[in-house]
């Protein structure tokens, strides 16, 4: 049987049934541009009889790559069987490269079987780098310098190149440019000793593969002799050569994207690319899509005046016959939790009278530390859920480790906390020390941390660690002391658990973590996170001191982590069904029924990085864009009056871009005088389930040996 193309628009199907040469399909939101790719690749196929071996698709991000490939192989399957679609090569442009570089290493000086590193490994070398040309590494933070190299490396810059690059960065100072300039050789000559490459050698050695080794590049020209790639208004220089270089022969390339929706210039993506795609390939057609099939046209129209106020964009009219629509609804409540229950019991609702899946219902928010009173207030309403591209709140490591820190400080005798962090910061302390005071506290009946408290164990048992582990121990100590003599009040607690991740350098070892500056800074924002879902706790039942107070948080967040773990155990039974928890960068490309974007605030969107950089918003503005466009049927925008903040309330502002939406367009609901939006049933039923989970944690603390 042919392959179906009656129901696609005219430009779709001209899109679909373009000869050869160049061909860019530039348009906006929900166009039906994937689509559209999808049926080409299948149509290449079943009705041009090109081997699905001649055919590589690239897309942005792995999910996304399989999804394609998922929906071409459907495709192709109605026409020609399952087997038709051996061969297709749908992929990121990362594990392209590795299949490349693992086949030609050595043309590019390393060895097939070369590493690929991971973060830690990449600022160990970085380290002994710096130390080797003398630069302090305490006033040249290293992950800084890893990130600008990282950029460079995007942009194909070779060390050389890169000095002006490094030297005029926006994102810091002279002084850290000419550092960064003079590590970039070295740490890269040190990498080829180790025959390793980090994530962005591997683009960048297949641009220089391709470049210098005329016989590979004539090879791929020939065997890929169609190549199509989504969201390529996210591509960086370097991703732009590969396809130059592979394409040089027959200029089979079709590209999608939409400008408007270039959200990674952060990490070097250029939307010039796409922009003056006609200008890198002359003989290329263009192809507008201009029918959006995913959202109302209210939605639509919302998005567009949003984006609209963006400079050096390409205009695009869009537009949608799926009706008007509901009203987009801008919410605002009191303060944090009021937001993320009013959006729990508006999916409850919504869920049960309008007979929804859960699976329909996605919240986007900015950052990834924004998800953890989401999750606190789905769990309450027992709606399962999963965080597309990340781990739940209390599952990421810096949470762990810090609540690792201070359930120490609480608990002393508690082994599995301290063997935990007794590295994070690195001491030193390393798996044979903690054997022989293992042992030691085993036979003795103690607790690891008691033994560490004795010189006169230390010094014979492990002389030279004996030093750091009673400072350790000495650190430890002074911070629990100075708990216990604070009042149970959230506010002090805050104060002293913000003073005690300062003793615990818990920065540092959170950026010790890290791949690069950016990561570093999204990490450290869930522990500050942390910091303020202390100021927002309060006792159940009574506590008379700090230390109580604190004890009984950290009580909480295991109840808490439990309830998480449990629900992805469960998750198999309900796979599909579920609310997704997602970044608004993780959503490209994605779309749902209904969408809550919430915390659309000043210092979220635009996030306040941005604001402090005073740089110009087209990227958060775009981002904001490709959040509104994310929701077929209904949108809601939530934001808040104050945040707790270090346990006082801080006022907030609505995002800037809220006020470039049309007025008639939104449905205000101001919730926020609305003292407490749980019923009276639902909170009493509440309490007890945390009551029990109280109760069960305490009867297995006591159960523990140590504890
Ligand atoms: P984005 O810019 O967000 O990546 P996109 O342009 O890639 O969006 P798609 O995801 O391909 O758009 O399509 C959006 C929605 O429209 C999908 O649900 C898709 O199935 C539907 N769609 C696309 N083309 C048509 C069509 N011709 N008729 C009906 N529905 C269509
Ligand atoms: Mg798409």
């Amino acid at each position: 049987m042919a392959l179906q193309l009656n129901h696609l628009n005219a430009c779709q199907r001209n899109a679909v049934l373009f000869s050869n040469g160049p061909l860019l399909i530039l348009a906006g939101a929900g166009s039906g541009k994937t689509s559209t790719m999808a049926y080409r690749m299948a149509h290449l196929i079943t009705e041009r009889h090109i081997s699905p071996r001649e055919i590589l698709g690239l897309s942005f991000t792995n999910k996304a790559a399989m999804e394609l490939k998922e929906r071409v192989k459907n495709l192709v399957k109605k026409s020609l069987g399952r087997k038709a679609v051996q061969g297709l090569s749908i992929t990121t442009f990362h594990s392209l490269c590795v299949r490349l570089l693992r086949a030609h290493a050595e043309r590019v000086g390393f060895q097939s079987d070369f590493t690929i590193m991971d973060q830690n490994d990449q600022l160990d070398v970085l380290k002994q780098v710096l130390r080797n040309i003398k630069i302090d590494e305490r006033r040249f933070d290293p992950d800084v310098i890893l990130f600008e190299i990282g950029q460079a490396k995007n942009r194909f810059m070779s060390p050389e190149q890169a000095e002006t690059f490094f030297l005029e960065s926006k994102r810091m100072s002279p002084d850290y440019g000419i550092a960064a300039a003079s590590s970039y050789s070295r740490y890269q000559e040190q990498l080829k000793i180790l025959n390793a490459m980090d994530f962005d050698d591997l683009i960048f050695y297949t641009v220089q593969l391709l470049e210098s080794q005329a016989d590979v590049r004539e090879k791929y020209n020939f065997q890929f002799r169609h190549i199509l790639v989504d969201e390529y208004q996210d591509t960086n220089a370097a991703q732009f050569k590969i396809l130059r270089l592979l394409t040089e022969r027959h200029q089979n390339l079709c590209v999608v994207g939409d400008d408007d929706q270039s959200i990674y210039g952060w990490r070097g993506a250029d939307p010039s690319h796409i922009l003056e795609f006609g200008r890198h390939y002359p003989s290329a057609q263009m192809i507008a899509l201009e029918q959006n099939y995913r959202s109302t046209s209210r939605i639509l129209e919302a998005a567009n005046s949003v984006i609209a106020q963006n400079r050096n964009r390409y205009p695009k009219k869009l537009w949608s016959d799926r009706g008007v629509g509901e009203a987009i609804t801008e919410v605002i409540l009191e303060e944090d939790r009021a937001e993320a229950e009013f959006v729990a019991k508006e999916i409850f609702k919504n869920g049960q009278e309008k007979n929804r899946p859960w699976s329909d219902f996605a919240i986007l928010y900015r950052s990834n530390s924004q998800s953890r009173v989401f999750e606190e207030a789905l769990r309450r309403h027992t709606i399962p859920y999963k965080i597309v591209g990340g781990l739940s709140f209390l599952a990421r490591k810096e949470v762990k480790d810090v609540l690792a820190c201070w359930r120490l400080i609480v608990n002393p005798k508690d082994d599995a906390s301290l063997r935990r962090i007794i590295n994070w910061p690195a001491r030193g302390v390393g798996r044979t020390t903690l054997e022989a005071l293992g042992t030691y506290a085993f036979e003795k009946k103690q607790s690891l941390f008691e033994v560490m408290g004795q010189s006169s164990v230390l010094n014979p048992l492990v002389p030279k660690k004996s030093g750091v582990i009673l400072e350790f121990w000495a650190l430890m100590t002074r911070l629990g002391r100075s708990l216990t003599e604070l009042p149970a009040e959230a506010e002090a607690v805050v104060t002293w658990a913000k003073d005690s991740l300062q003793q615990l350098q818990a920065r540092q070892a959170v950026e010790d973590d890290c791949d690069d500056a950016v990561q570093a800074v999204k990490k450290w924002e869930n522990v500050e996170e942390l910091l303020h879902s202390i100021g927002q706790f309060s006792v159940e039942g009574e506590a008379q001191t700090g230390r109580q107070f604190f004890s009984e948080f950290l009580n909480r967040m295991s109840l808490e982590a439990q309830e998480a773990e449990k629900d992805e155990e469960q998750k198999d039974d309900s796979k599909k069904n579920q609310v997704t928890l997602l970044t608004l960068h993780g959503a490209k490309g994605l779309e749902y029924p209904v969408v809550y974007m919430v915390g659309v605030e000043e210092g979220f969107l635009p996030h306040k990085r941005t604001i402090d950089e005073a740089v110009d918003f087209g990227e958060e503005r775009r981002l904001c864009y490709v959040g509104i466009t994310r929701a077929k049927d209904m949108l809601f925008l939530t934001r808040v009056k104050n945040r707790i903040r270090y346990g006082k309330p801080m006022p907030r502002t609505p995002s800037r871009f809220l006020t470039d939406i049309p007025k008639d367009l939104i449905v205000r609901q101001d919730e926020s005088d609305i003292p407490d939006p749980t019923s009276k049933e639902q909170q009493v039923e509440h309490e007890s389930r945390i009551k029990n989970y109280l109760a069960e944690i305490r009867a297995n603390l006591m159960k523990r040996p140590s504890g």
